[in-house]
């Protein structure tokens, strides 16, 4: 998938809507479009990468901050590890078609708001 036609590309760009949750100039976030929990949101990086099995080691700051956003994020929803264990949230790359990827722009998905099992489907 070229840069011009990726829909995260688009959405970066403001050619696509979304529901933004936060911005800065490394990356965007945004309400997933079909959530899987009553948070959903996706952290993806300006930079069109593919995905993480084409990470470069240039990148590796890159996907750190695209942690440390996920976190901040997860805080402002209220989603935050309480200390009596209760809450907390999940943080998911999927890496290939086998492994759910179906967009192929490197996003890290933040999921919570309800229990999760393990392992994942
Ligand atoms: P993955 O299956 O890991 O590649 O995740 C792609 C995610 O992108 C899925 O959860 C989709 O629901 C979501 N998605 C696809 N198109 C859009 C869009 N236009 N706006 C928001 N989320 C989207």
């Amino acid at each position: 998938m070229e840069e011009k036609d990726c829909i995260f590309c688009k959405i970066v760009r403001g050619e696509v809507p979304s529901k933004k949750v936060f911005e800065d100039e490394k990356v965007y976030a945004f309400h997933d479009i079909n959530p899987v929990a009553p948070t959903h949101i996706l952290i993806v990086p300006k930079k069109h990468i593919l995905g993480v099995q084409t990470l470069e080691p240039e990148d590796e700051c890159l996907v750190g901050h695209m942690f440390y956003v996920a976190r901040k994020i997860a805080e402002d929803q209220g989603l935050a590890p309480k200390e009596d264990l209760k809450g907390g949230y999940r943080l998911v790359f999927n890496v290939g078609r086998d492994a759910g990827q179906s967009v192929f722009h490197l996003h890290l998905h933040l999921i919570g708001g309800r229990h999760m099992g393990w392992p994942p489907g």
